[in-house]
């Protein structure tokens, strides 16, 4: 059997492909070798509490994935973050400090809260408040981040403020990450300002009262459910793809499948395996996006044994004080619904040297680290791990030009589209609006060819 389109790879990216292509009446073939759909969104429940494995929520601002979840009939179960309660520590010398308010990421734009924290020295709150005498400067070529914040903010500002929160986001390092890849809008800010101190503060307040963050009352894992029907799932490992007369052909767990259009919607790496015979120099550019390791673990305790007040939504570790844990959230301060009255639930990011180490041996090594960063003696009533291996794309210097020249490769093979965390943006809602974009160009194709599939709704098409 011949399929219309065939998608790659059942994460986020996968199957908004998948929905966006149904709903024009292109039921697409998804086919993904691990036994459940969503990739690293996954939800699960313990004793009363939803623990997100993955992801725990989207950025607001970004909207394809809220568009996504209204068109699923779920607009009724979003939730935002608390960010009336928003506290987040930086642990310094082993002990929970408070982050100064109004920071844009490592920007500060009140002078009061960064004048009075003791997170910093005088002499780096000193360098940090000169910024804003810089002047405006031509465009510069792509630098790492770490280089670009150095130039702006000193040493002391990136230990603290900056590592932590890049850590907490892309689990990566910012003396490889691009800073045009992962932080554009600072770059605009110092071309048109010079000071990203003095460009912030000219930036409109953002209006309405919308959250930092948004997800679902019942965790992530609900929009992945009602995402399955739009796709014809299988369970399938893809190893290879190669171009046929109008078309492809796809091999998976040894048995060929044929498709006019191909999504490959899978980590930058395993696009690499799959279309090294298809475009060698494409897949060498592929397999040169790094990725990181990650492991979330949930703790769950009963709040009559917590011994800890968890003001805030939690803390981040610099590198310079890290052991295993990059990050730990409160889970029932952060979002409603997560967590009942009489339970505490923290979940904690932890990097790739926590990959290794058995369940017993991660929980041990966490509970010392939590004891010495919150004097937390209480014992968990259970715990919840979630290993990601080589999950979380990393945009390092350069990453623009190589994206060009894969979209350029792509651009040249009529019928093969990517989409994926590893090409523009690591967050949902880029995910979403990539798999999106894949759907549209198809969609396109067949309607140039005047081939519209039965069922065929062209009011449907997304916007
Ligand atoms: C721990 C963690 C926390 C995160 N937190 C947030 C957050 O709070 N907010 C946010 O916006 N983003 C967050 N992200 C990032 C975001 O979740 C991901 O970038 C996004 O979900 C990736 O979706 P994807 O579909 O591109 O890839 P994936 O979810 O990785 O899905 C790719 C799928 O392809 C399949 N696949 C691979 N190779 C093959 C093959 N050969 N054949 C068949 N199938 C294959 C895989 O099994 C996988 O299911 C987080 C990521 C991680 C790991």
């Amino acid at each position: 059997m011949r399929h219309k389109a065939l998608i790659i790879g059942g994460g986020i990216s996968g199957l908004s492909a998948a929905y966006y292509l149904s709903k024009a009446g292109i039921h697409p073939r998804l086919l993904e070798r691990k036994p459940r759909i969503g990739g690293v969104i996954q939800t699960s429940v313990r004793q009363g509490c939803v623990l997100e494995e993955g992801p725990d929520g989207f950025l607001g601002a970004k909207p394809w994935a809220l568009n996504l979840i209204r068109e699923l009939g779920l607009a009724d179960q979003v939730i935002g973050s608390n960010d009336h309660s928003r506290i987040t520590y930086i642990v310094k010398k082993g002990k929970l400090v408070r982050m100064p308010e109004g920071l844009m990421m490592m920007v500060p734009t009140k002078l009061m809260p960064i004048a009075a924290t003791p997170l910093l020295s005088w002499s780096a709150k000193i360098r940090m408040g000169l910024e804003i005498f810089r002047k405006p400067k031509c465009a510069q070529p792509d630098r790492s981040v770490y280089d670009f914040l150095l130039d702006h903010y000193g040493q002391e500002s990136i230990d603290y403020l900056a590592e932590p929160l890049l850590a907490g986001v892309y689990g990566g390092d910012p003396r490889e990450m691009s800073v045009n890849s992962v932080l554009a809008r600072f770059v605009d800010l110092e071309t048109r300002y010079g000071s990203l101190t003095r460009g912030a503060l000219a930036q409109p307040r953002p209006k309405g009262t919308s959250s930092f963050l948004q997800t679902l009352k019942g965790g992530l894992g609900q929009l992945i459910e009602a995402l399955c029907p739009s796709a014809d799932v299988k369970q399938a490992n893809v190893e290879t793809v190669e171009q046929t007369p109008g078309g492809f052909r796809v091999r998976a767990d040894g048995s060929w499948l044929e498709a006019d259009h191909v999504v490959v919607a899978t980590p930058a790496g395993d696009a690499a395996n799959i279309l090294e015979s298809l475009q060698p120099e494409l897949s060498h550019l592929l397999a040169g996006i790094p990725y990181t390791t990650s492991v979330t673990l949930s703790l769950g305790y009963r709040k009559a044994t917590f011994d800890h007040p968890l003001n805030g939504h939690g803390f981040l570790v610099p590198k310079k004080e890290r052991k295993y844990i990059f990050g730990c959230t409160w889970v029932g301060n952060k979002f409603n619904h997560r967590v009942p009255d009489d339970m505490v639930v923290l979940r904690c990011f932890l990097g790739a040297d926590a990959m290794p180490l058995s369940d017993g041996a991660l929980v041990g090594a966490a509970r010392a680290e939590l004891r010495g960063i919150m004097g937390l003696e209480a014992e968990p009533v259970f715990h919840n791990i979630a290993r990601w291996p080589d999950s979380m794309a990393q945009y390092t210097v350069g990453h623009e030009q190589r994206v060009a020249r894969i979209e350029e490769i792509v651009r040249a093979i009529p019928g093969l589209y990517l989409a994926g965390n590893a090409y523009h943006g690591i967050g949902i809602p880029d995910c979403v609006r990539m798999g999106q974009e894949a759907a549209t160009r198809i969609i396109a194709r067949f309607e140039q060819a005047g081939h519209e599939p039965a069922g065929y709704k062209p009011a449907l098409r997304p916007a």
